[in-house]
């Protein structure tokens, strides 16, 4: 095992409160989140930039992290938007050498909020909050068309 920490997240050696996780894909909260339910969707196998990702595994993070968009908005976080963003290279701010889509839940008028949350990076009932996203999830799975 390296000393990735994410990599240690999906081995289970090191806590987080998981929102998502199958073969190829774990998502988890952020554990300094900029908005309630900010989550990161990361590949299971290690790659540290974009350029070390497989473009299949890629598009992969990129369909989990456009379904969790729908999901904080449907389930009872109620979110009227998300940003989403993956910062690759320390020239963008990556602090964390493993892949990783950020997905932050938004709403409207919440530019002071978001502020505040850049600044404070509070975390919030991440048990409650996690439970929000799974219903998201599962609403917006029932709700899919085969
Ligand atoms: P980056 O700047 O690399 O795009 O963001 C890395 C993110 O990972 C940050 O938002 C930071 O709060 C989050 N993070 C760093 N270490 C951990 C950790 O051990 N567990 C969790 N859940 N999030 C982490
Ligand atoms: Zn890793």
């Amino acid at each position: 095992m390296n000393d990735c920490a994410f990599c240690r997240i999906v081995a289970d050696e090191a806590p987080a409160t998981k929102v998502y996780e199958d073969d190829h894909l774990c998502a988890f909260l952020d554990i300094r989140p900029i908005t309630r339910g900010h989550t990161l969707v990361i590949p299971k196998r290690h790659a540290a930039r974009l350029s070390d990702l497989d473009a299949e595994l890629g598009a992969r993070v990129f369909r989990l992290g456009h379904r969790l968009a729908a999901a904080v908005q449907h389930g009872g976080l109620a979110a009227d938007g998300a940003n989403l963003l993956i910062n690759d290279g320390a020239a963008a701010f990556q602090t964390v050498d493993h892949v990783h889509l950020h997905v932050i839940p938004r709403k409207h008028g919440d530019k002071l909020r978001f502020v505040k949350g850049l600044v404070l990076r509070r975390p919030h009932d991440p048990e409650s909050t996690a439970a929000a996203i799974r219903a998201g999830i599962a609403a917006k799975d029932q709700g899919a068309q085969p």
